[in-house]
């Protein structure tokens, strides 16, 4: 772990940042992270966090982050405080610059006065289908609107006047006046300014005037003087007009905008409408299930921000879509537990092992390594006793010749205690269900080694019945069933796509140490997977742990299957 966070990182954007800083076209780096308020930060966003922020680390420079709350009507600041929140989570400081597009209203007002004056703008009264229909296609110019030409005056009388609230929403518009005949439609006369009348998270029901993302991103980015605007390659058509508008205008600067790719991930959705339907209809327990690819949610799910920190950095920054294996970041999580995590016994689906030659009324404690990977972590007592549980699948009455697990007349290691040889089993009449395994141990194999050298090919987990604590234990699995969730055929929709095992709730019997685990807490569960003491639904006496991921990757050995 410590080795991929302190990976040298270099991608086609650090170039381009030596290269200006060399021919001395800026002495410092400035970068931003603007989210828009309107969903929960999510994986993808991960990606360009450490890349913006990172940058800045690395050059001594600056980020800020900028909430681009320029479009009220999807934004609040519950979203403003999970994004804080998440930002600086994932390790990431923003010192005094936190900014919010709403302050600049005022600001990116006059710039649009300066543009009408310049000519460079006009008001339209094109109703919304109209301004499609004369907007045209690639391959033909479009059609100037009849209003194209109003006089200057005019139009700054009429764009205080949808400032000051005269107009109905959708009534008229503000357009940049550029090109009808270009190739790139968004340099087509674009609207740069709408009515809507709609509450702002903080700016209230001061404005009824909203501009649009194009000019809005380029002014804030000028307005602080940002150096390197990094943005996902979906905005590469809209750089012309980024470059236009403040060329025109009176700005401080004129800030580089440079775009990447964004990150998709198998079996997850990104996008937040998405992610917001699956909230809204209570497909998943909220923004923070275990399930999302949010920030929030992988939180809740186990990952460190260390692991989704290396993640980024292995993923690289390129100019080129594609798609990144969710193993991957499973990858990530399990190479730094590995290292971090104190191993337990739990047994997720229990049956009684019965040691019928160990004295009833006996215990004794067993000495367990808390962690092979780390000797510093120490050695805990393991109670041990005549009643065990063991997972269900750790016997087979009939098995076969590759089984090392327990059959009749085989002997295994219980970890860290005896060799014990399985004697049979005892079953439920009714049902044929096997209710208890029962076994015999050498008292001479303490530990789990016998004195005459003799081997046994299995070891299995276990915990002393009497001394076990109950847990709920959540088996988290991929929420959606396909690689590409978002590829539905007509008529079809992304939720056909979900899996349906994604969540599967078991009672399990735990070690005495794991019923103590405070909120928070990660553990490998030997032989099972990597868990964590939920932060939300554990209490004391009611032990919850998700599974952050299991050892080995069992989706894709099953060929698919939930394991
Ligand atoms: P979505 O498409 O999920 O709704 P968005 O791009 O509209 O996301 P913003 O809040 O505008 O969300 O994003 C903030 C920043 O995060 C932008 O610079 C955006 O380019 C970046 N970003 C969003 N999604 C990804 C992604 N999947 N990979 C990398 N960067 C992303
Ligand atoms: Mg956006």
């Amino acid at each position: 772990m410590a080795d991929a966070d302190n990976m040298p990182v270099s991608n086609f954007i650090r170039d381009m940042i030596d290269r200006d800083l060399a021919s001395g076209k800026h002495q410092n780096v400035i970068t931003r992270f603007p989210p828009e308020p309107n969903g929960y930060l999510h994986i993808g966003h991960a990606k360009s966090i450490c890349l913006n922020f990172g940058i800045a680390q690395d050059y001594n420079g600056q980020c800020n982050l900028r909430f681009d709350d320029t479009n009220p009507t999807a934004e609040d600041v519950e979203y403003v405080e999970s994004i804080i929140e998440d930002v600086r989570w994932l390790g990431f400081d923003w010192g005094k610059n936190l900014f919010f597009a709403s302050d600049y209203f005022e600001q990116m007002y006059m710039y649009a006065e300066e543009m009408i004056r310049k000519g460079l703008a006009y008001v339209c009264t094109l109703t919304p289908d109209e301004f499609k229909d004369y907007r045209g296609v690639p391959t033909r110019p479009g059609k100037n609107s009849p209003w194209r030409d109003r006089p200057a005056a005019e139009n700054l009388d009429l764009f205080r006047r949808m400032k000051a609230g005269e107009f109905a929403d959708g009534e008229y518009v503000l357009r940049a006046r550029i090109d009808m005949a270009s190739p790139n439609l968004h340099l087509r006369d674009p609207a740069i300014y709408r009515i809507r009348r709609a509450h702002h998270h903080r700016t209230g029901d001061r404005w009824c005037l909203y501009p649009m993302y194009d000019f809005a991103h380029g002014l804030e980015d000028a307005i602080e003087g940002i150096t390197h605007s990094i943005c996902t390659l979906e905005f590469e058509v809209h750089r012309p007009l980024y470059d236009w508008l403040l060329d025109q205008l009176d700005v401080p600067c004129h800030p580089q905008q440079i775009e990447f790719a964004r990150l998709n991930l198998t079996y997850t959705v990104m996008s937040k409408r998405k992610l917001l339907e699956l909230v809204k209809n209570d497909v998943v327990s909220g923004w923070d299930d275990p399930r999302m690819p949010t920030v929030c949610g992988l939180r809740r799910r186990g990952y460190t921000p260390a692991s989704i920190r290396a993640f980024c950095r292995r993923i690289g920054v390129t100019k080129t879509d594609s798609l990144t294996d969710i193993a991957l970041l499973e990858h990530c999580i399990r190479e730094e537990l590995n290292e971090s995590a104190i191993r337990a016994m739990a047994v997720l689906d229990p049956v009684k092992l019965v040691v019928t030659n160990y004295p009833a009324d006996k215990t004794e404690m067993l000495e367990g390594i808390n962690n092979p990977a780390d000797p510093q972590s120490g050695v805990r007592e393991i109670p041990f006793s005549r009643e065990l549980y063991i997972e269900r699948d750790d016997f087979m009455e009939e098995a076969p010749k590759k089984y090392y697990r327990l059959k009749p007349g085989q002997e295994v290691r219980l970890r860290y205690g005896y060799l014990v040889i399985c004697t049979g089993c005892v079953k439920d009449p009714a049902t044929g269900a096997v209710t208890e395994v029962h076994c015999t141990y050498d008292p001479e194999t303490r530990g789990g080694n016998a004195p005459d050298g003799r081997r046994v090919k299995g070891t299995i987990h276990w915990v002393s019945a009497a001394h076990a604590a109950d847990a709920e234990v959540r088996l988290y699995d991929r929420l959606f069933n396909v690689e590409r969730p978002d590829d539905v055929p007509e008529g079809g929709h992304f939720t056909d796509n979900l899996n349906p095992d994604s969540q599967r709730s078991v009672q399990a019997k735990v070690e005495p140490i794991l019923a103590q685990a405070s909120p928070g807490e990660r553990f490998q569960f030997e032989r099972t997977g990597y868990f964590i003491a939920d932060a939300k639904d554990s209490a004391p006496g009611k032990a919850v742990f998700n599974r952050i991921v299991a050892l080995r990757d069992s989706w894709a050995k099953a060929g698919g299957a939930s394991s």
